[in-house]
């Protein structure tokens, strides 16, 4: 279904993130029907540059990073029709007038941030200066939204100046992805799952965001960051409210926000021997970390393990560990929700333990997988093996069904809706920062060393000891 006429204003739109993600995606939305002929892009950067340069440079980018889609060279051409270009400085007076004057009345009018985060404040400040956003227009803000809980206060508190809550988009594009909304399907949606939700029937639950790559390009800005800001304040704990929290009670913005909200204000301070840091080593063909991020003397994890508690009645006494890293074994992202063991055994002990496990995956390969206990077929008598009951997606929907949107685009078009169900709330993302902030703070007072980690492992050993010490293992990364 076509979203509303819209103008759609890039600032950044020159930027690495705009090249990769968020114009090959606005592609995909075009070429499926979706923006409609009137939607317009807005790239706002501050290079100098004419719209056929910047539309040269749109149309290089959909080749380079979605060279698929790029096949469709008529659609192509008049998705490149709908770009223009206005060079504007987010810290000075220039370009602002311009790209008032590309803007039309009565149309949805969005502008997305893929700046850098010291920008943000300026940004929505001119807006309102120049006049280009009145209270029905939308802003999208990228990560990082603060590096604690001190900054990520003010800067709710500059863009609020300006914009309310309603207007403010903050992205978290894990939201965006398809699995994670199923997540949601699958345990509000089926009466089957939703009464074992709880700590009568779940042993535990593991998160794991696993990445083959290392810091790459980023290694100034990951090694004031670290996994805990990059990737566990926001993006794992995303997944852990959606996991955790109460069914709302409508699949509505605040009525979603106010359940996962919940959730980050009863997770519980987490014990420093809960929590397991790391930084990959070099290999025969990789640097290591600190190399990659040339600071010999770098304290800054790239791996994070945990064990979290949520205190409340649902979850009271059901670990929930998470750990993400890179220069791990794969790039996979899982959330397994494992069950209790059978409460007897009618086919005695020589059957074996056999445990249900839910397998949510966001990574390769979309969809789940019920691990279920069945008879091994054939004469061997009454021999136990687990199977998995498959929900990829792409299988289970068939070759014509439509094909999954990319987080980003997703997001956007909600962007668009006015729908900001899967974005975060300020409240959400200080409390996060609320619950991150005393762990960090306590690796700088004590001044803990992250634990070295072969590249292409499972994270440091003292991960694993972190579940072997339960009497439980972390599922493989593969
Ligand atoms: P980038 O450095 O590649 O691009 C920055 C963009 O900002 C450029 O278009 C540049 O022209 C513009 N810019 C800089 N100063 C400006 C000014 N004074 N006035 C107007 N425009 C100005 O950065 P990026 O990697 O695209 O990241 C953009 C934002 O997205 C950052 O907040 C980053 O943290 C976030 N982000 C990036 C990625 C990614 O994969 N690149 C992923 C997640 C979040």
């Amino acid at each position: 279904i076509p979203v509303d006429s819209f103008d759609l204003v890039i600032f950044g739109g020159t930027g690495d993130l705009a090249r990769r993600k968020i114009l090959p995606g606005l592609f995909r939305r075009y070429a499926s029907g979706q923006m409609p002929d009137e939607g317009r892009i807005i790239g706002a950067a501050r290079s100098d540059m004419t719209c056929d340069e910047f539309r040269t440079m749109v149309k290089e980018a959909v080749e380079e990073f979605d060279p698929k889609s790029a096949k469709d060279t008529e659609n192509l051409e008049k998705f490149l029709e709908r770009v223009f270009y206005v060079a504007v400085d987010a810290m000075g007076d220039g370009g602002w007038k311009e790209l008032g004057d590309l803007l039309r009345p009565d149309m949805i009018r969005a502008f997305y941030f893929s700046v850098a985060p010291s920008l943000f404040g300026t940004i929505a400040e001119r807006l309102k200066t120049f006049d280009l956003a009145d209270d029905d227009a939308r802003i999208v803000v990228e990560k990082p939204f603060g590096k604690d809980l001190e900054t990520a206060r003010a800067l709710n508190k500059s863009l609020a100046e300006h914009f309310h809550e309603g207007q403010i988009y903050r992205i978290d594009h894990y939201l965006g992805k398809e699995t994670v909304q199923n997540l949601m399907a699958v345990r509000f949606g089926n009466m089957l799952f939703e009464p074992l939700w709880n700590s009568q029937y779940v042993d535990h639950i593991q998160i794991t965001v696993a990445e083959t790559v290392g810091v790459g390009g980023r290694g100034s800005y990951y090694d004031t960051s670290g996994a805990m800001r990059d990737m566990v304040q926001n993006h794992l704990m995303q997944l852990l409210c959606l996991i955790a929290m109460e069914p709302p009670a409508k699949f509505d913005p605040d009525a979603v926000r106010d359940e996962k909200l919940k959730v980050i204000r009863a997770l519980d301070p987490v014990e420093p021997h809960h929590i397991v840091r790391g930084q990959y080593s070099a290999s025969e063909k990789s640097a290591s970390y600190r190399e990659d991020v040339e600071n010999p003397r770098s304290f800054t994890e790239s791996f994070v393990a945990m064990r979290c508690e949520i205190s409340n009645w649902r979850w009271a006494g059901t670990p929930f560990y998470m750990r993400t890293g890179k220069r791990l074994k794969a790039r996979t992202s899982e959330i397994a929700v494992v069950f209790k063991d059978a409460p007897h055994s009618i086919f005695g002990a020589e059957a074996g333990v056999h445990r249900n496990v839910l397998s949510i995956r966001l990574q390769p390969n979309e969809g789940m997988t019920l691990g279920v206990t069945i008879k091994e077929p054939g004469p061997g008598g009454m021999r136990l093996v687990d199977v998995p009951l498959d929900m990829t997606f792409a299988e289970a929907l068939g070759p014509d069904a439509e094909e999954v949107p990319d987080a980003y685009e997703r997001l956007i078009m909600d962007v668009i809706r006015g729908n900001q169900t899967l974005f975060m709330r300020g409240d959400e993302v200080e409390a996060a920062w609320a619950w991150t902030d005393p762990i960090i703070n306590g690796w700088t007072n004590r001044n803990d060393v992250p634990k070295p980690y072969d590249t292409g492992s499972a994270g440091p050993d003292d991960a694993l000891m972190l579940m072997h010490r339960d009497g439980r293992r972390w599922r493989e990364i593969k």
